[in-house]
């Protein structure tokens, strides 16, 4: 039989336990097509030793789920760039592979989250202490958004460092480029957007096993913190660790994996405006119904006088009035 998108997605759908592995290469082409889930959004949080893959795998997962992604480090690297006051008070902390203070993350994240205009997303990097992690928690529940995943990429440590040497960002956008395994087209450029590419401060054996240690330290208590939905996955490539966060996301959320617009943290903005117009148009329909109904019952009982309140609303609407 000929299998439809659409009956991949509500085969899956219905049977949460089925995962990607069921599904042969044509089946699953498919099934990267089929709108997103919008039943059960995911809120992810991506923990992982420096170099784990951790920005690799959430391009992925913006592609493939359609999350937004947000990113502590690289929010503090767009801030860098820009001399924001945020940015200069945090460069040495990061020079040195040192957490930037609590107070001065949480306030750049939490503008981010007010901003996020997509359920789905995904969190790179934050929260790293338990003091971010407790107050995350509290900002969460009041947006009635509590985390529902935390996966923690593990990769040995002689595999990460090797791949740390030979890392290129691209700041603005976060985007990570590999000499050895995932080179920009045209060297020293953002495939992109044709921007040059900058090599990390952070990223030398000093700073690196700074970094490491302090992953190390604050690993345990964070996955202790969370450790009703935490999991831990292992591999030494990228290609290799994906399909298992993608098997966790579809079995534990029920999630199907699917194609839509990714919002970049600018144009989370963007649509965190577009809806509140939309609520703002959903609300004046309302209003013009009600309306509407009222003329109605009106004419029933008078048509004169439903007349001249029609007149009345056409003034009002011209001159702009509610
Ligand atoms: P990767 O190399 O995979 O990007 P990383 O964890 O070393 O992993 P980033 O997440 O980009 O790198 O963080 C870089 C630096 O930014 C950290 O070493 C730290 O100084 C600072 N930083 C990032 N997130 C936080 C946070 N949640 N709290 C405090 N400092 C942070
Ligand atoms: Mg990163």
């Amino acid at each position: 039989m000929f299998l439809t998108r659409r009956h991949i997605f509500s085969a899956v759908r219905k049977a949460t336990t089925t995962t990607m592995t069921h599904l042969n290469p044509c089946q699953k082409a498919l099934f990267h097509d089929c709108p997103v889930n919008e039943l059960q959004p995911l809120r992810l949080l991506l923990l992982g030793s420096p170099g784990s893959g951790k920005g690799t795998q959430s391009n992925r997962l913006q592609k493939n789920f359609g999350v937004a992604h947000l990113s502590s480090g690289d929010l503090l690297r767009r801030n860098i760039n820009q001399k924001t006051t945020a940015g200069l008070r945090a460069s040495d902390y990061m020079a040195k592979g040192q957490l930037v203070p609590d107070e001065l993350m949480l306030s750049l994240i939490d503008d981010e989250l007010t901003l996020m205009g997509n359920p789905n997303w995904l969190l790179d990097g934050f929260p790293r202490t338990i003091l971010q992690a407790k107050a995350l928690d509290s900002r969460l529940q009041k947006l009635t958004q509590p985390l529902n995943l935390v996966i923690n990429l593990e990769v040995p440590e002689d595999v990460i460092l090797e791949r740390i040497m030979d890392r290129w960002v691209h700041i603005p956008s976060g985007r990570v480029y590999n000499l050895s395994y995932n080179p920009p087209r045209v060297p020293n450029t953002d495939d992109v957007t044709g921007e040059p590419l900058s090599k990390r401060p952070d990223d030398n054996p000093e700073v690196f096993r700074v970094r490491m240690q302090q992953y190390k330290d604050m690993c345990a208590p964070i996955l202790d913190h969370y450790s009703s939905i935490a999991v831990t996955l292992r591999g030494n490539t990228s290609d290799e660790i994906y399909p298992q966060i993608e098997r966790e996301i579809v079995n534990r959320l029920g999630l199907l994996p699917g194609v839509l617009s990714v919002p970049s943290t600018t144009s989370m903005a963007a649509a965190a405006v577009s809806r509140h117009k939309r609520e703002q148009q959903q609300r004046q329909t309302t209003l013009g119904e009600k309306q509407h109904h009222q003329r109605k019952r009106q004419e029933k009982r008078s048509p004169l006088n439903a007349a001249t309140m029609s007149d009345n609303h056409t003034e009002s609407a011209a001159a702009g009035g509610p």
